[in-house]
């Protein structure tokens, strides 16, 4: 097989490599990417978008399920819905499917070169691919690493049998029973809250003091209150020790230190995703790590010359919006452009129900930073449009700068908040004040008017409450 010599040679299709070869690709750079299973990486395959159709079709079951019981306040009275999972699941697999053979072409439309198989190191500037026709050697003046990340699993309660990742639930045709949840972040209560809206009787067991640690008690509070409704139980302080000796329940040290079997059809462990580190002759180049992950500078370059590294091997947040970003700052140096990251907050957001979003500081985190600050909170339940959509729960918090104003962070809990995620991230990257938020036309009746609400709120004159 002839050796191929390129100028970019990005290894892995994730959203952080194949944003990056794209756009190299794009900027006119002789680019290879190679991928050792399907373009797309985790996110697209077996993360953001297959665990966002089923919570999507979970919300729905649980709807109509809702107003089989006549209980709808709308009126609106149905016969009780059934599930066919095998169906859902291939909905799904349909829309993974489509989004693949979009990469796959964007890819080529940009003129980028791919390679399937499993790169491997030889040095810093080539690496071997074992391609289905035989090995493959790639020389490039410029190496992107963008391997990803894998479920961490848990050396006493290993995965196979009833024991499952992330991956695996996403691929389930038959609805456990009995879903018991290791880890209650963000994998575990957004798959763990649809697995229980589709009928699975569901407990989440949680090693800290209370669910998604991450974000403070007031944004995770509707949430906790909401898996209660859904029949979730939550164990906190609560530690998961292995399988039964039957293989049919865990075994967890519950907070007082007593020992509980709890009887599940299927476990499914969330406790955090590690770096992909493995199999790529990493040993071959000897890159310096940032704890577990690979450290980079603020261009992503890695302790040696002409290697970058970007996505979730280089570590928190695992967002893919965050590998994207990298991706496209990387392809844009790569091809001469000056560029550093000098983003201001990357958001984040929980696809629980009510969903959960963050943008740049929290009030305790920017308190933290000795910062004074102002604080304007909005309650949805003073939202028209929210109660239009039985969504009145939650609100929209920001936290700005007490002398000048300047916008630090802004959070949200509720109904369909992830999609205000944008107008939070774009004020904090324009540098917005509490006066240009609030001196902003929101269109009525929208839950967004509860940002420039909660803006007017800091400022002392909300109008709606
Ligand atoms: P990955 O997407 O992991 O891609 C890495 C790619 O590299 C893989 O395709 C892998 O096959 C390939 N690879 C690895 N080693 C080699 C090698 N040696 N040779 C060739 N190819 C190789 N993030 C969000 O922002 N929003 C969400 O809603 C969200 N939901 C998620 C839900 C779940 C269930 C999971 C598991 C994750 C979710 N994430 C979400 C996280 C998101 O998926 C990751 O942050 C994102 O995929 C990271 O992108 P990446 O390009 O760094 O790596
Ligand atoms: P996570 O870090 O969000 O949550 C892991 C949870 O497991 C934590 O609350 C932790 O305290 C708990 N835990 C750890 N060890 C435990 C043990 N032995 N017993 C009980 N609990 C234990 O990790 P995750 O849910 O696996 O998700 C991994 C990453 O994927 C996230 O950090 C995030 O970056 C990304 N992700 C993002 C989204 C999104 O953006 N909506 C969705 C899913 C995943």
């Amino acid at each position: 097989m002839k050796d191929i010599s390129c100028k970019l040679l990005v290894i892995g299709a994730g959203p952080g490599g194949y944003v990056c070869a794209i756009r190299a690709g794009q900027l006119g750079v002789d680019t290879v990417i190679v991928e050792a299973e399907k373009p797309g990486g985790t996110c697209l395959n077996v993360g953001c978008i297959p665990s966002k159709a089923l919570i999507h079709a979970a919300e729905v079951f649980e709807k109509v399920s809702h107003m089989a019981g006549a209980k709808s306040p709308l009126g609106i009275t149905v016969e009780a819905p059934k599930l066919d999972l095998a169906k859902t699941i291939a909905w799904k697999n349909g829309i993974v499917g489509r989004l693949n053979s979009g990469v796959t072409g964007l890819l080529k439309k940009a003129k980028v070169k791919i390679v399937h198989g499993r790169a491997k190191f030889r040095d810093g500037k080539t690496v071997e691919v074992e391609t289905e026709t035989g090995t493959q050697i790639i020389r490039a003046e410029t190496v992107v690493i963008a391997t990803g990340s894998a479920p961490v699993e848990l050396p006493f309660l290993p995965f196979g049998g009833p024991v499952i990742s992330s991956t695996d639930a996403l691929a389930l045709t038959k609805l456990p029973e009995k879903l018991v949840v290791v880890g209650g972040g963000y994998i575990g209560l957004e798959l763990g809250m649809a697995f229980a809206k589709l009928g699975s009787k569901v407990t989440v067991v949680e090693a800290e003091a209370r669910i998604l640690p991450q974000y403070d008690s007031e944004l995770t509070r509707p949430v906790s209150k909401r898996l209660g409704e859904l029949g979730v139980t939550v164990l906190t302080g609560a530690k998961a020790k292995g399988l039964s000796s039957k293989g049919d329940a865990l075994v967890i040290e519950a907070s007082g230190g007593e020992e509980q079997k709890l009887p599940a059809d299927k476990i499914l462990v969330t406790v955090g995703r590690k770096p992909v580190m493995d199999g790529w002759g990493l040993e071959e180049i000897d890159l310096d790590r940032a704890g577990k992950f690979l450290r980079i500078d603020d261009q992503c370059r890695t302790s040696m010359r002409g290697v970058y590294a970007i996505g979730d091997v280089t570590g928190e947040p695992m967002l893919a919006h965050r590998a994207m970003a990298q991706g496209e700052m990387v392809a844009e140096i790569v091809a001469g452009n000056k560029r550093t990251w000098d983003k201001r907050c990357i958001p984040a957001v929980c696809f629980t129900d009510p969903e959960i979003v963050t943008a740049g500081l929290s009030p305790d985190e920017a308190r933290a930073q000795g910062r004074e600050i102002k604080i304007g909170q909005f309650p949805f339940a003073a939202n028209g449009r929210a109660m239009t959509m039985l969504g009145e729960e939650g609100f929209v918090r920001v936290v700005a700068r007490a002398d000048n104003h300047l916008v630090l962070g802004i959070q949200a809990v509720g109904h369909g908040v992830s999609e205000l995620s944008t107008a939070f991230g774009l004020a904090i990257e324009m540098g917005a004040r509490l006066e240009d938020i609030a001196g902003t036309i929101h269109a009525h009746p929208t839950q967004g008017e509860g940002f420039q609400e909660a803006a007017l709120k800091a400022l002392g004159h909300a109008l709606h409450i």
